[in-house]
């Protein structure tokens, strides 16, 4: 496993919400983030059909462009009852020609549900992948999942995506009545940069 030895970490990500959850637990190991949009990037388009693989191909479109190590999360929900939809599609269900509404979204997803008349609980996970690309084209690759199920009506005013419907197994409050180090401590972002930080890290 390569270790990682800088002290700032390039973020291939253009959504602020994912950007801010890396900054806050990354913060207390001293690392500093700097995001892609800060440096310009084009978001280049995801065009595989795993979270590996578009992890992937953000790592290494910001590594090559800026000479830097660069991490990419490619996240999601998969819902059981609906054969793991949205899945790698999951930011594509929020899509509208003025950019994403996830209110939308989340109510495409109730709907299928309801139109599918699968039974509660509505079990669901949300499953994140981690890439760090360094620029000679080395990559280490980090799984994390958090297991639940979807709730409606959608509960709560903090996070982002899906989080108002997102339930955490043995939670009673959705991701997004948590506070960001509860959701943090419970989430497959979390999860995953815990391993991240064991193998490249420690
Ligand atoms: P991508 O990884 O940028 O392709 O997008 C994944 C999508 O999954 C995001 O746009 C969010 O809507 C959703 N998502 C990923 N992680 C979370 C989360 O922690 N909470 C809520 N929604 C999430």
């Amino acid at each position: 496993m390569r270790k990682f030895t800088e002290r700032t970490l390039l973020i291939a990500t253009h959504n602020a919400g994912k950007l801010d959850e890396f900054r806050q637990i990354l913060a207390p190991y001293g690392i500093t983030v700097t995001s892609a949009k800060e440096h310009d990037l084009p978001e280049p388009e995801e065009t595989g059909t795993t979270f590996v693989e578009n992890a992937s191909i953000k790592a290494h479109a910001a590594a090559e462009a800026t000479g830097l190590p660069a991490l990419a999360d490619d996240s999601g929900l998969e819902v059981a009852a609906l054969n793991g939809a949205p899945g790698v599609y999951t930011a594509n269900w929020a899509e509208t020609p003025t950019g994403r509404d996830f209110v939308m979204a989340m109510e495409k997803t109730h709907t299928a549900l309801r139109e599918e008349g699968a039974a509660q609980p509505w079990k669901a996970r949300f499953c994140c992948t981690l890439v760090l690309a360094w620029p000679d084209g080395h990559e280490e690759v980090f799984e994390g999942h958090a297991a639940g199920e979807l709730v409606w009506p959608r509960r709560g005013k903090d996070g982002h995506g899906y989080d108002p419907m997102f339930q955490p197994e043995g939670e009673t409050r959705t991701f997004a009545e948590m506070t960001s180090e509860e959701k943090n401590a419970r989430s497959h972002r979390g999860a995953a940069i815990s391993a991240l930080l064991e193998g490249c890290f420690s």
